[in-house]
């Protein structure tokens, strides 16, 4: 994690935060490059969610709501998570996490010897960041920065039905910013106060819910899957019953092997997205509280029921890492242009998700080369995500490419300026081939767009 952490400050993915007032505790800001990694994420999510199917619609609900949201949803009373504090070092944790965080021991006053963590009982905290809405803070309003974007989900669930002529099974899509006031953020942007949830709720009809979450395990798994993480970094794993959530009938989080920047190090199973079956129990609740009826009629059966909700709700910065730390990569090379192996990092992303599909770069930065790689760059940007290098030596270009997962490099050589011809360097393979300039666009969008399978696991770039 450490090496994921450097590399996504060096090339320009993430930043520690307000960094040079010293850092505010685990929040993270996203430089270039992280821009593009994690929107193509989201992209990816949209397309699966929307574009490849009909039976879904988008929404953006308002991160600040009625503070009645949180009454109705039980985060007023329930978002809590057992806290401890450490008398002797005075650091706090997360009761249910003490087997795998370690409290900082503290040295007694004996050499060698370390004072043992003396832990006080547990008491709730509450997991929501107030704040107040109106000039006044006395007489203004208490509301509740959101720590899910599900709840605007359930309270549009009458908008979305007048307008939208669906029907269960469909299902109400968003992304947007979450706030958890979390005692032990931390592994890098695992875990944040501020941080993205990708979250949708399928209402089904009740006889249905089972069939449909089944259904949701497998197609969140696959996407996953499909966009490059290695099937043994993932699992499923079903919810005990004693640590379901007091909503939830049945839930399974898909798990990232996730490594770890912790004392402890290694690597542990980690939830990367949860699955839950959350039965009627929003709707219900928002209709018992607005007295608004939140239900369905279905003309065809006579039939008015409330529906069933499955709800995948997955992180985007937990996902931008899962992609970030799978698709990391380092290997002895033979030098390109020399002889002797070389060390390089490369982030074997999947192209759709890559920051930047096509970089151009000129051999030489004279001889009229500049002038065309410019126009080739501008044909390829009209296509793809496409950058202009001329800076430096090919070799250190190359190498910036490999660890920002840049699939393609087009370099313009002096036979460019004869034949209109390029070469085409690929990522992970390093194979070099001579293709026209004409029709190069299309081709390499082409390339970035067809099923892709991580080279690690012996497939085809
Ligand atoms: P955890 O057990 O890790 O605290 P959770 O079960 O409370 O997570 P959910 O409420 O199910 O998480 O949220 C759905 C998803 O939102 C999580 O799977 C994760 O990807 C993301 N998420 C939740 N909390 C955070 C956080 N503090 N930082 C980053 N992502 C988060």
């Amino acid at each position: 994690m450490e090496k994921i952490v450097a590399l996504s400050k060096r090339r320009g993915f993430i930043f520690p935060s307000s960094e040079i007032y010293g850092g505010v505790g685990s929040t993270y800001d996203f430089g270039h490059y992280g821009v593009l990694l994690k929107g193509n994420v989201r992209g990816e999510w949209w397309r699966a969610m929307l574009s490849e199917r009909d039976d879904i619609v988008a929404l953006d609900s308002a991160i600040l709501q009625h503070p009645r949201v949180w009454e109705a949803s039980g985060h007023l009373t329930g978002f809590t998570d057992p806290m401890v504090d450490c008398r002797t070092c005075g650091r706090r944790f997360r009761a249910d996490q003490l087997g795998e965080l370690q409290c900082g021991r503290k040295p007694s006053k004996h050499p060698g010897e370390y004072e043992e963590c003396s832990l006080t009982d547990a008491r709730d905290f509450n997991l929501m960041f107030e704040t107040t809405i109106g000039p006044v803070k006395e007489s203004g309003a208490t509301a509740y920065l959101r720590p899910e974007t599900a709840q605007g989900i359930f309270i549009n669930f009458k908008n979305v039905l007048q307008f939208s002529r669906k029907k269960p099974p469909f299902g109400i899509a968003q992304v947007g910013k979450s706030f958890r006031n979390e005692i032990t953020p931390g592994n890098f942007i695992f875990r944040t106060r501020e941080f993205e949830q990708m979250e949708m709720e399928f209402f089904v009809p009740p006889h249905d819910a089972e069939r449909w979450f089944e259904y949701w395990l497998a197609e969140r798994m696959r996407w996953y899957v499909e966009l490059g993480i290695r099937p043994d970094h993932l699992r499923l794993r079903a919810h005990d019953p004693e640590e379901l959530s007091h909503y939830s009938s049945a839930t399974s989080d898909v798990e990232y092997l996730f490594p770890s920047t912790d004392s402890v190090g290694g690597a542990r199973w980690s939830e990367l997205e949860g699955i839950a079956n959350r039965g009627d129990f929003d709707l219900t609740q928002h209709a018992r509280h607005s007295g608004e009826k939140l239900d369905y009629f279905d003309q065809g059966s006579g039939e008015r029921y409330v529906p069933h909700v499955i709800e995948p709700a997955a992180g985007a910065d937990r996902a931008t890492l899962a992609f970030l730390v799978d698709a990391y990569d380092e290997e002895v090379v033979a030098r390109e242009g020399a002889g002797e192996g070389e060390r390089r990092t490369v982030l074997r992303l999947h192209p759709r998700l890559a920051p930047v599909k096509v970089a151009v770069l000129p051999l030489v930065n004279r001889d009229a080369q500049p002038e065309l790689a410019r126009e080739v760059w501008r044909a390829l940007r009209a296509l793809v995500q496409a950058e202009y290098d001329d800076g430096g030596a090919i070799g250190r270009r190359y190498r910036r490419q490999d660890e920002i997962g840049t699939p393609y490099c087009v370099t313009i050589d002096h036979q460019s300026l004869d034949d209109r011809t390029v070469t085409v360097r690929d990522r992970d393979t390093l194979v070099q081939e001579r293709l026209p300039i004409e029709g190069l666009p299309s081709e390499l969008a082409a390339r970035v767009a067809r099923e892709w399978r991580s080279p690690k696991l012996g497939g085809e770039s």
